[in-house]
């Protein structure tokens, strides 16, 4: 878990390191192999997570900056296909 703040899983969306590419992603189905985090589905979440180094640190990988913008990407478009 790379937040600390309480929530029932469904709220939440899994960042997963592929297991055989090392490849970040936002796993929307939770069903990835590999190494995950989960983080709050919102992009502030994903923000305190990426510059407190909490996700970096749960993936065991170093998150630089162009995959940083593909991960706000991929959550950002994950969300707006949530229809609740
Ligand atoms: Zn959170």
């Amino acid at each position: 878990m790379a937040c600390r703040t309480e929530r029932a899983k469904r709220e939440l969306i899994r960042v997963v390191r592929g297991a055989g590419t090392g490849e970040l992603s936002v796993d929307l189905r939770g069903k990835s192999s590999g190494r995950g985090a989960y983080l709050c589905a919102d992009t502030a979440c994903l923000e305190r997570g990426l510059a407190e180094g909490s996700v970096a640190r749960a993936l065991e990988a170093t998150i630089d900056e162009p995959t940083r913008e593909r991960l706000r990407a991929e959550l950002a478009s994950a969300l707006t296909q949530r229809t609740t």
